[in-house]
Order: C-alpha cells, then structure tokens, then sequence
C-alpha cells in the first residue's frame, strides 16, 4: 500500500508454530479485502492497537523468507533513504507473479537449455599493462567493499576488464550481477560475454515473460545463475552468493527511475557492494560528476584505460562555427564537404542529432501562431511521414492543418530540424548513398533495431542519422567520421545538467569514429564556437571538462557538492498544485541548514492535462536533510491538500523539468 506505515495482525491458530521472518510473505485481510498479499516485517509481543482491533494472520504464503536478511535490509534502507512506502519498495524488488501471490513450490529457477555447452572463444590476445592493474585492484580483496570507477573511452577494452573480473568471481563459486542502460542497445555486450564465459548467464529485461522472469529471478535467489545481467530493476535480483557488482555506463540517466520509487540503480549497487562486503566497478567512458566527486573524496577508486586497445587512434575533434556559414537545411558546407569525402573513400559517416521528427515547431507565416498540445506547454513536432502533428511529452496527434486556425491563411511553415529532415536533406545532395536513419520512431517495430545495427556493421549503409539510441556501446568498423548537427541545445538549457550532458553525448557519439584501422574525425557544429565548456572539451578532454564543470558546481552549491529533494504536485489546476506545496513549505521544519526554493511552476508547467508545480530543497548535509524529510514526508499524506494533488518526493532527482 502506498503508506508509510506497516499493520499488526495476530498470529493465531494454526501458525502458532510458525517462525516468522522478515521477508515472508503472508496473506491478511485488509480494509474491505479479505486477501491481501502483505510480507512480515517483524515479530512482536506489542501493539498499539487494542485486542478487539487487531485482525488475524489469514494465510502464510512462504515459510521461508524471500531475501537475504542483508537484501531484506537493503531494501528497509533504500524506503527510508527515498522516503518510499516500505510495503511498496519491498514488493518492487518482486517478479509480478510474485507480488500477485503466486507460491514458490513447482519454481526452481533451472530449465534453462542449451546455451551453456557453446564453445568458449579464447580472446586472442593479451590484456594490456593498465587491464592487468584494474582487474588486480578490482579483485584484491573480493571480500571486503570497495567503489572503483573503471574510467576509459570507448574501445579502450572497459568490457575486457569486466570479463576477467566476473571470470575469478565465478570462479570463486559466488555470482556477478552486471547492470547495463538498455537491453536493446547491448547485444553485442550480451553476446560477447556468452561467447566468453562458461556459464549460465541470465538477462533480466521487460520483454520478458512474467515466467520467465520469475524463473531468472529464482535462478539468481538460488544460486544456479553464476551471472545475471540486466537494468535499472535488476539492482534488486537477490543473489546467493554475490561476488561482485558491475555498473555499465554508469553515467546513463536511465538508471535513475523517474517515477514511483525513484531510486538509482547505480547508488544502490554501490550501497549493495557495501552491504554485501563486495567490489563494485562503475564504468564509464563519461564518468558522472557524482561518481567523479567520489573519486577526489578518495570514497572510489580510479582505474585508467588511457588509450583505445586496439591500437586505432582517437578521432580528431573540430568545431564549425556555424554563423555566417552556409548552410543546407541544418548541415554547414564544411560539413557537406567532409561527408562527400568520406563517402569517396567508401566509409561511413554517422550524423548525430538529438530530436526525432521532421520540425519541431510549425508556425503560420502570416500571424506568428504555432502548433502547441492541448494537454502539455510543448509545441508539437510535425511528422512529414505521417502528416501529423505529434506531442513527445504525452504523445497524441492530430492532423497537420491545411490552414492556420488563427488567421486562416495557408503558409504554415516548419522551423527546425529533426532526424527526419536532416535525412531528407542528405538524400537530395546524396542521391546515390544508403542513408538509414535511427530513432525511436524508425525502431518501433520489435527486432527493428538488431536488423539495422546488423546492416551497419555488415551491410552497405553509407550515412547513419541517429538520436542518442546510437550513442552508445556499438562498434561499426567503416564508420571514420561523426558530425554533431547541433551542440547548442545543451549550451543554452536551463536545465543545470544540460552541459554535462552535452558532453557526455558528444564523447560518446565520438567514440564511434575510427575504431579499426581506418582513423577517425569529430566536427561540432555550433553558434558558440568559443563557448568556454566546448573549448575546454574539445582542447583538454572530458576529464578537463569535468574539472571546470565540478568547480563551477561547488561555486554555485549544485550537487554534487549540495543534495537535493524535490517535492512536486500535479493537479487540474496552477492554484491547487501551488496551494499544496505552500502547506507543505509551511510545515517544513526550516533549520537553517536548508534552502527552500519555491513553489514554482516545473519547466515544463503542463503534462497531460495536469499542472506541475515543485518546491525544491537544498541543503550541504546528505543527513541533515534526511532527517528533516521523514517526518515531514508523513505529515505531507495527512494534509488536506493531498488529496487533490499527485504529489511525489524526488531524492537526487535527475530530471527537474
Ligand atoms: P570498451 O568496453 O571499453 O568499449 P572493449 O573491451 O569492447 O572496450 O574493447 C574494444 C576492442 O578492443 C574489442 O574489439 C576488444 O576485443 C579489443 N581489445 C580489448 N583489449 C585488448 C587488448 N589488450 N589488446 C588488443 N585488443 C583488445
Ligand atoms: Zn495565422
Ligand atoms: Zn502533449
């Protein structure tokens, strides 16, 4: 239930012999349901309530606990840490069939055929001086914890440490839990450890059977699973006899959840290391401020792949200064003219550029009105494929109008670019080229993507056109050069994160060019060639970014040198969603080591027809403020306001729009 509280039930006849522990499940009435699914938290000789209103225990489901007494502690810790309803954290961290009731005789977790008698490909060459560090630092002492941040480029063989690293743990007889952003975009990861390491491993994903699921989760709980790989939600498999932790991409916003319990799944594998007394290694190519933070505070270790494994040089980074150049539809000249030398020389170009569709706005020439959802403050994006008007933030449609609703004349015209364009734009100056392009809408259909990066790496695509979806964890041998279309957004943001971001994408997508023999080159287009984040990144690298944008942060008391709650409030109206979190500031317990800013409008005011509204608190002490939010977070679910609200407390958010 979404109540920070628990119930007391007796444990009448005929559990009077049962030993109840945490983690059991049990079946109770509650309110005017005669079974409810509930677990045990604990036993005891009191309460509160008196004798005449204490119910009784209806049904014990489990007779031995689900978790771990550490994986049960675990999760009490993370419901207190997220001021999340306990009952709610504990259930999330089951399989639906699990939380439905369903018992666990009948489930084994085995019946996995195949797979584990393929044949084992050697590696083929030797691990590099700086691998051999970071597996020995990594592994020294398997049984106490300890935080390393594997930081390298993309190539620099990150993913060769990990298999060397989960190969002693395994063998060790304990288990690896390794976590990556998105199943869809890591089948080359996937395979790659299938084709490497001896075992049965498991991925853990939704496009999974609820069985199936439940049967990789028992897999894991029992042990027989030596690997378990998956995301965000995956951080809660419990495990047997856990070895090690290993967090892909540990930058990746995806794995911090952006609803319900909004955990991150990378803070909660390095809480889990600590629990468990086990490494965790974070990797990354584009290591986050927060994790960088950790690194200065001698919190992490650091482990450095400095160079690309293979030997293949790092691309060339330029910047085109786009004012005053020519340009057609949204790409420079110099752009052009690299892409047609490219492509002379039969190599791939891939054109990166964050927004799907074909304009993001469409405004009628004559009065200045544009296309905007009924339901959201966003200006919808124009679909040329569909003919459609589209809203990203709620998704609905509605056709492009022939006219303009305000003034009636017919010059509606479109601003902007999106993917869909910037194909159509290559495709007149490069009529003989195979252009395939990469987003959400071009993947939709289920194995859409496997086939496209299939026809990347063997086919005969020449210019690739991708969203963040080809960022990341691909190796495309003939790709040599990676234009960024447009590196503004993330300068002018007000979105504090923007930059960083930015930058992360920028190194990520760059990573892509010249990984064979073949070398690469990077160019940024821009309207702020000088901008000083985007010289720094281009002359000292991501590290030397980092290091500016980490000083610039502490000025500025921004995490991760301040923690940050956010409480926000959607209702029907600006005025109920604001009046809720005034009652709420007023009962904050304001003791000087908080900053409360607020209630303001979000970013973005309207989602679907709802009004957003946050109240957003900041202080220099992680407890300071944890101890303030939990009786306040109760209070908030008795206030009269509550009711009329969707109301919800974001610690560490991520996203603020
Ligand atoms: P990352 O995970 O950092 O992107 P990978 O582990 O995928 O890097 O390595 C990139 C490429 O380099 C792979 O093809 C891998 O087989 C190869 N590689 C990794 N380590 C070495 C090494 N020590 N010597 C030669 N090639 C290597
Ligand atoms: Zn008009
Ligand atoms: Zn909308």
């Amino acid at each position: 239930m979404p109540l920070r509280r628990h119930y007391d039930y007796v444990i009448g006849e005929p559990f009077n012999h049962v030993e109840f522990l945490p983690g059991m499940r049990v079946s109770v009435p509650f309110g005017r349901r005669k079974e409810q699914v509930g677990m045990a938290l604990a036993v005891s000789d009191r309460t509160a309530l008196r004798p005449g209103q204490l119910k009784s225990l209806g049904n014990v489901i489990d007779y031995e606990p689900l978790f771990s007494q550490r994986h049960f502690e675990l999760l009490c810790w993370a419901a207190d840490y997220y001021h999340y309803p306990v009952g709610e954290a504990l259930f999330s961290a089951l399989p639906a069939l699990l939380r439905q009731g369903k018992g666990l005789s009948g489930q084994d977790g085995e019946a996995l055929t195949a797979s584990t008698e393929s044949v084992i490909e050697n590696r083929g060459f030797d691990l590099n001086p700086q691998q051999i560090q970071a597996i020995d630092a990594i592994t020294a002492n398997t049984d106490a914890h300890g935080a390393h941040l594997l930081q390298g480029v993309t190539g620099s063989g990150k993913t060769e440490v990990y298999i060397e690293v989960v190969r002693r743990v395994i063998a060790q007889d304990r288990q690896a839990l390794i976590l990556v952003p998105e199943i869809g975009l890591t089948t080359q990861f996937i395979d790659r450890l299938r084709q490497r390491l001896p075992v049965d491993i498991r991925v853990q994903h939704s496009a999974l059977s609820e069985t199936e699921r439940l049967r990789n989760w028992l897999a894991a709980k029992n042990g027989t699973a030596p690997v378990i790989i998956g995301t965000r939600s995956a951080v809660w498999t419990p495990l047997k006899s856990p070895g090690i932790y290993v967090v892909d991409e540990e930058h990746d916003t995806s794995y911090k959840q952006d609803s319900g319990f909004r955990y991150s799944a990378r803070d909660i594998a390095v809480v889990r290391g600590k629990f468990d007394s086990v490494p965790v290694v974070l990797g990354s190519a584009t290591p986050s401020l927060e994790t960088l933070k950790n690194v200065k505070t001698r919190k992490f270790s650091q482990q450095n792949l400095p160079a690309r494994a293979s030997g293949a040089a790092s691309p060339e980074i330029r910047i085109i200064n786009l004012r005053n150049e020519t340009l057609s539809g949204a790409v420079s000249k110099t752009l052009l003219d690299e892409i047609s030398a490219t492509l002379d020389r039969n190599n791939q170009v891939l054109l990166f550029l964050n927004r799907r569709g074909y304009a993001p706005v469409i405004l009628c020439h004559s009065c200045g009105w544009y296309a905007e959802c009924s339901r959201c403050s966003a200006k919808m994006t124009f679909h040329k494929d569909k003919r459609c008007l589209m809203c990203h933030h709620c998704d609905s449609r509605r056709a492009l109008p022939a006219e303009c609703p305000d003034c009636n004349q017919d010059e509606l015209i479109e601003v902007g670019h999106g993917t869909q364009r910037l194909d159509r734009t290559l495709a007149e100056h490069f009529p003989g080229a195979n252009i395939l392009r990469i987003d959400r809408d071009s993947t939709r259909r289920k194995g859409s993507m496997e086939k496209m990066i299939r026809e990347i790496t063997t086919g005969d695509a020449d210019i690739l056109i991708g969203t963040q979806m080809l960022a990341k964890g691909h190796h495309f041998p003939r790709l040599t050069l990676v234009g960024i279309i447009d590196a503004d957004a993330g300068l002018l943001s007000t979105d504090f994160r923007a930059s960083e971001r930015m930058a992360q994408l920028i190194v990520q997508v760059s990573g892509r060019a010249g990984r064979e023999d073949r070398p690469g080159a990077v160019y940024i287009q821009t309207h702020f060639p000088v901008h000083p984040l985007l010289q720094t990144l281009v002359t000292r690298g991501y590290a030397g970014f980092a290091g500016l944008l980490l000083s610039d942060r502490r000025n500025t008391h921004l995490p991760p040198y301040a923690y940050l709650a956010l409480l926000g409030a959607e209702a029907t109206s600006r005025e109920t969603a604001e009046k809720f979190l005034r009652e709420a500031r007023a009962h904050l317990n304001d003791n000087n080591a908080l900053n409360i800013f607020g209630p303001v409008a979000a970013p973005i005011e309207k989602r679907r027809g709802r009004y957003r509204s946050q109240l957003l608190i900041q202080s220099g002490n992680r407890n300071a403020l944890r101890k303030v939010l939990a009786p306040w977070c109760r209070s908030l679910e008795s206030m009269p306001g509550a009711k009329r609200t969707r109301w919800f407390l974001d610690i560490d958010p991520q996203d603020m729009l």
